[in-house]
């Protein structure tokens, strides 16, 4: 195929190391339930009770035993049941209880008829059809056993898992402590929002992306602000972010210009490796440790240093915080258009995903160029096209990866 490949890590390769290398370190503490909540689970959660705790009715109806239904005359009305107010009564013989949902069904209960499956005349009950054993019947422990585990380590608790937790009853949760990450911006041409631009300058907008997306994450971040193109000043950055934190992101001065100053002063501290990643866009990427923290150094590039933090270090700081982490699905939908793409890099073009009358298709945001941040924006996913895959007509099926998580 004749293209260069030489000396690229392809994004996969780079992944696995970074995790073989890396464990969890968060301590663990407990919380009660609603402080908890985008912490990580530092062990399983093993039910107390049985979900459902007592066999309860699906339905608003009547509690039936079926070999009285056999005579085939009405059943007595004996009395009610509702939800939190048992039937406490005899029942006899011949006889139903009204039985409202959620309410515990009676002892011998053999199933529960929807009122719509009824004719009440008085407290005279006709059954019009003939139930089966255990229907509308919700079984003690059917949707959770006590004991089985609910939620294993790992979980990070969301608004989906609050109201499972308290249904049990839980009241404190043994959860990671955040993973606390120190993050700055390299480069002399960087100015912070609210302050003037001189010509050359931009604004330094990696950080907020990044910030934005630690937070996100549930990690306490510790910003150091841009910090200048400067030995003495990287140095200090450097050295305060390794005594304060388990993790420091930066952004810039690892592209082949740049690379030989940052790497200098990260081979004295740490021991750093920079790689060329076989993945567009965001093909600088530098990883290793410093005496304490571990080290992701990001492209400058906006857009290549959002994708390379949502591909590379997303699942990294998950392990280091305990979590486990799964990527979004990726989908296959049409390209309505052609895609521009040369073979040798894994592209992870921004896309427009809708769905049009013959199922997913997908369009791109227009410029791929890694400094073109509009085009993430505009996006609602990925386009990934593999390393090997050149030019795409269009019509072609492409993999797609929609947005969630992060870059929600
Ligand atoms: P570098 O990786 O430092 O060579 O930067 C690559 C490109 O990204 C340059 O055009 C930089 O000006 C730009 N860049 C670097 N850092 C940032 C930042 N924090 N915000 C916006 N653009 C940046
Ligand atoms: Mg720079």
């Amino acid at each position: 195929m004749g293209f260069d490949t030489s000396g690229l890590l392809p994004l996969s390769d780079a992944l696995q190391g970074m995790l073989e290398q890396l464990a969890c370190c968060c301590d663990s503490e407990q919380l009660p339930l609603p402080e908890a909540l985008g912490r990580v689970l530092a062990s399983d959660i093993a039910s107390p009770l049985a979900v459902p705790p007592f066999d309860n009715s699906a339905m608003d109806g009547y509690a039936v035993r079926i070999a009285d239904l056999a005579a085939g005359t009405p059943l007595i009305m004996a009395g009610k049941a509702f939800a939190g107010q048992p039937y406490q009564g005899e029942w006899p013989a011949g006889h139903c209880v009204r039985i409202m949902t959620g309410a515990p069904v009676p002892a011998g209960t053999d199933a529960v008829v929807i009122q719509e499956e009824t004719q009440a005349d008085g407290d005279r009950i006709t059954f019009l059809a003939q139930p089966e054993p255990g229907q509308n019947i919700r079984r003690a422990g059917s949707d959770i056993g006590k004991g089985a585990c609910v939620l294993p380590a790992g979980t990070r608790l969301t608004p989906r898992e609050m109201p499972l937790l308290a249904s049990l009853g839980v009241a404190t949760v043994v959860v990671r402590r955040p993973l606390k990450v120190a993050i700055f911006s390299t480069g002399d041409e960087l100015k912070p929002v609210g302050t003037p631009l001189a010509h050359g300058d931009i604004y330094d907008s990696n950080r907020y992306g990044v910030r934005a997306m630690l937070a996100r994450m549930g990690c306490d971040c510790l910003d150091l602000g841009i910090i200048p193109d400067d030995p003495a000043q990287l140095r200090a950055a450097f050295i305060r972010a390794d005594e304060e934190a388990d993790v420091l992101i930066t952004t810039g001065g690892v592209s082949v210009g740049d690379a030989d100053f940052t790497k200098q002063l990260l081979d004295e501290l740490g021991e750093i490796g920079f790689w060329k990643l076989a993945i567009k866009p965001g093909k600088p990427f530098a990883f290793g440790r410093l005496p304490r923290a571990w080290f992701f150094g990001l492209p400058g590039n906006p857009v290549s240093a959002m994708v390379t933090f949502d591909q590379l270090v997303q699942p990294a700081l998950a392990k280091l915080a305990g979590q486990r982490f799964e990527r979004p699905l990726q989908l296959q939908a049409v390209t309505t258009e052609p895609l521009r793409k040369s073979p040798g890099r894994l592209d992870f073009q921004r896309g427009i995903l809708s769905q049009g009358p013959n199922g997913l298709e997908v369009r791109s945001t227009g410029s791929q160029d890694s400094a073109v941040f509009s085009s993430l924006s505009r996006a609602n996913c990925y386009i990934v096209l593999e390393r090997e895959r050149g030019r795409v007509a269009a019509g072609e099926t492409v993999t797609v990866e929609p947005f969630g998580g992060l870059l929600l």
